[in-house]
């Protein structure tokens, strides 16, 4: 019962107890939407034999038609409420069917059974009174919010009280909310002494709303609905009805439905209004802000009402944009009473109206005169004085009206109050930019460094366009702490991030990566762009003196490196690391510049001779490097290092490594699952003669070539094509660490994917 009694809280009650509020969900749950499709299908059916016009398929062309076979006149409440809050609507209509089956298994009276489907159809209406922060907010409604919500059931009545609806509707749709056991609020009848069929549409209404996703819960089955509604038979249900209620699961439901379809859709074109609705001209009087206008048709009472009612500014303007009608939701948004309004021309000044730039539209571009003018609807986002002095950002829709012939009568203006829609996208971003920052220096922490090195690796991979990362960290800076104090050094770091940011451009990303360390993403930007950058940086700051250190300059040491072929954000940034180190080895205040850059990128495509590997995952190459042999092994020392290579076995020249490759591995297209590669390369150095070609001075070169050979380490892992893509990766890797190019002095060719039979 725990979650029921939940519901009640959340939703808090109008004046008689629990209301089962169908709070709109964003998404109609598909259950709910094939259900409505499967009975309208049947309806569909029953309508066809019975020789009506079955053709229209679309779920609301069917509701339009069954409701305005219920409604007849009040037809346009239901479709309002449609227009604002489809669910509420969609939830009516379920609620409707249900109690009209169920009201054909009791035999009820026809004029009971009529009643009861306009009441059940309308019951939710006074929801279009109610803000939509309040309606569609997912969470737990605060008092003030709950007093809003609690406005729905006493503007339904108001409503349908006004639209001249009968006694007997009026009293269903106020009972259906009374406890049976007399426990609600300010109740006047209980038991018996209540209508039986507000019984009946308390029990429908409840049971559909537990068996309907809602944005504060997901829906209950059948099962658990029914046995809630057990639980609370003798206080809030009539404990009698629910055991009728139960039995009519066991019924035919086709037959049911079939039934149902005849009833609904064979009385349309005779009947019209199923309800007698009486139409008290003297209704419109009563609302002073809707201005009564002559030769008022009795259907248009109707909207009167309703237009009263909305939430939304409603205004009317005639074909001189003279102000025929202003609702309340005009008066409560802008402050602006109807009786002020109406008569007046509705130009922006009247109501200060700016565009979303926040410049003041001037009287010559006013949206509605625009719309009244050219018969063209205007849509769009301004802002007015709102009522308390601040602005509103609201959505101003200006419908042209026209008569049949085609004159412009004049618009209908819609404000929708979008404020607290605006805010809370605000707030959302404010948020963002508040876990991506770091509070102390206002530049990106390191959580949002981690973020943005994986989208810029991914989206400069993609684009075949140079990245770089400079990483750099202030020296010394202990002992700057341990002579100034904390403070003073919390100021020192606050200098450099602010120094970073400036030097900067909009596209880079500054980060603090952790203390007195700080990394710098260069989008665009080639290694030797980005060592330049970082070279007037350290410049700069060696030259800043710094107040809090007693004008003292500090100095910070610099790592920088591209994006090159074959790396993943975790190789780039273990390099960049590992040139600050060595800026820090060397002596610090200094740059330090390592890799090669993705320039190379377009000569390995062209090296690169196989344009695919199908099953193969193995792959063999022979490179060649013009370095002696000591050099390439130093420099196979930073792949090791960067790819986070295991070494399973060295021999003279023969070193064999075991690499796991992340699941990402920096490209999006490798999401799935690490593979651990093992990496065979033999050594070998050879001398060569140059003449004067390729800018070099004739003479004798020592070479090393590498033949290198990959695998997974699992054979299982060979044949998945995003592992061929991986080794092609390192492969690549491996090449741009050793600066190494194909070997063409020898005949086979140097890299080459065994078929995956071997
Ligand atoms: P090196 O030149 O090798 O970088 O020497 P270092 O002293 O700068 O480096 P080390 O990593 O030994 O010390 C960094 C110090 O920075 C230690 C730590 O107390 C201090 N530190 C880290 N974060 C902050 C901070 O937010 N504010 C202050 N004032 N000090 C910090
Ligand atoms: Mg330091
Ligand atoms: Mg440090």
């Amino acid at each position: 019962m725990a979650e029921f009694v939940e519901s009640t809280t959340v939703l808090n009650v109008p004046e008689f107890g629990y209301a089962p509020v169908p709070l709109a969900p964003t998404v109609a749950p598909a259950r709910q939407v094939s259900e409505i499709s499967v009975l309208l299908n049947s309806l569909d059916e029953a309508a066809a034999e019975s020789g009506h016009s079955a053709t229209a398929k679309r779920t609301s062309s069917h509701e339009s038609k069954l409701v305005r076979a219920r409604l007849g006149m009040a037809s346009g409440l239901y479709a309002a409420l449609r227009a604002k809050y489809p669910q509420a609507a969609a939830h009516s209509l379920r609620v409707a069917l249900g109690c009209s089956s169920w009201a054909a298994v009791m035999e009820l009276a026809e004029e009971t059974r009529d009643l009861l489907e306009v009441a059940a159809l309308l019951h939710d209406v006074g929801k279009i009174g109610v803000p939509d922060k309040v309606l569609l907010k997912p969470g737990r409604l605060t008092p003030e919010e709950a007093g809003l919500m609690g406005r729905a059931m006493p503007t339904t009545v108001d409503i349908l009280t006004g639209s001249g609806a009968p006694r007997e509707l009026l009293e269903i749709v106020k009972y259906s909310r009374a406890w049976y056991c007399g426990e609600g609020r300010n109740q006047d009848r209980q038991g018996d002494e209540l209508p039986l069929p507000a019984r009946m549409l308390a029990i429908v209404d409840a049971f559909d709303s537990m068996t309907t996703d809602q944005l504060y819960r997901p829906a209950r089955s059948r099962e658990r609905a029914l046995a809630e509604l057990f639980e609370f038979a003798g206080r809030q249900f009539d404990p009698a009805l629910v055991q009728k209620f139960q039995a009519l699961f066991s019924q035919d439901q086709n037959l049911l439905t079939e039934k149902l379809a005849r009833r609904w859709l064979h009385r349309l074109p005779q009947e019209g209004s199923a309800v007698p609705w009486t139409i008290k001209q003297h209704e419109h009087a009563e609302s002073p802000a809707v201005m009564p206008t002559s030769d008022l048709p009795a259907a248009s009472l109707f909207e009167k009402k309703l237009i009263d009612n909305m939430h939304d500014g409603v205004l009317f303007v005639d074909s001189q944009c003279k102000i025929t009608l202003w609702n309340t939701g005009a008066e409560r948004l802008t402050g602006v009473s109807g009786a002020a309004a109406c008569g007046r021309i509705l130009l922006p000044n009247l109501l200060d109206m700016c565009n979303s730039r926040e410049q003041r539209i001037t009287n010559e571009e006013c949206p509605i005169a625009h719309a009244v003018a050219s018969g063209v609807q205007w849509l769009g986002r301004v802002s007015v004085m709102g009522r308390q002095g601040r602005r509103i950002s609201v959505d101003l829709h200006a419908i042209p009206v026209r008569t049949v012939e085609g004159a412009i009568h004049g618009a209908t203006v819609l404000l929708h109050d979008v404020s607290s829609e605006t805010s809370l996208e605000e707030k959302c971003q404010a948020l963002h930019a508040q876990v991506a920052k770091d509070p102390m220096t206002q530049v990106a922490n390191r959580a949002e460094f981690d973020r943005m090195l994986i989208n810029f690796v991914a989206a400069h991979q993609e684009s075949n366009l140079p990245c770089s990362l400079i990483m750099c960290d202030i020296d010394h800076f202990k002992s700057i702490n341990d002579t100034h104090g904390h403070q003073a050094g919390d100021a020192a770091i606050i200098t450099f991030a602010s120094l970073l940011k400036t030097m900067c451009r909009s596209g880079d990303l500054v980060a603090r990566y952790g203390g007195e360390e700080f990394a710098v993403l260069c989008a665009d930007c080639s290694n030797a762009a980005a060592a330049r950058k970082a070279e007037s940086i350290r410049k700069a700051l060696s030259e800043i003196k710094q107040q809090c250190l007693g004008n003292a300059a500090i100095t910070a040491s610099f790592g920088v490196t591209e994006l090159q072929a074959g790396d993943t954000p975790e190789t780039m940034l273990r390099r960049a690391d590992r040139a600050l180190l060595q800026a820090k080895d060397q002596g610090r205040n200094q740059v330090v510049q390592l890799g090669e850059g993705m320039m190379e990128e377009k000569v390995k495509r062209s090296w690169w001779p196989f344009p695919t590997f199908r099953s193969s995952a193995l792959v063999e190459a022979n490179l060649v490097t013009m370095v002696p042999i000591d050099v390439a092994i130093q420099k196979l020392r930073g792949f090791i290092a960067d790819q986070d290579a295991k070494i399973i076995k060295t021999n003279e020249n023969e070193l064999q490594l075991a690499i796991t490759s992340s699941g990402n591995g920096g490209s999006r297209r490798l999401t799935d699952r690490p593979v651990t590669f093992v990496i065979q390369l033999k050594l070998s150095q050879r001398r060569i003669e140059k003449t004067n070609t390729h800018g070099l001075a004739a003479g004798a070169y020592a070479e090393t070539c590498v033949e290198v050979t990959i695998r997974p380490r699992r054979d299982r892992d060979r044949r998945r094509e995003a592992t061929v893509e991986k080794a092609r990766r390192l492969l690549g890797s491996l090449r741009s660490y050793l600066m190494a190019r194909e070997d063409d002095g020898k005949a086979p060719a140097s890299a080459r994917p065994l078929a995956a039979a071997e």
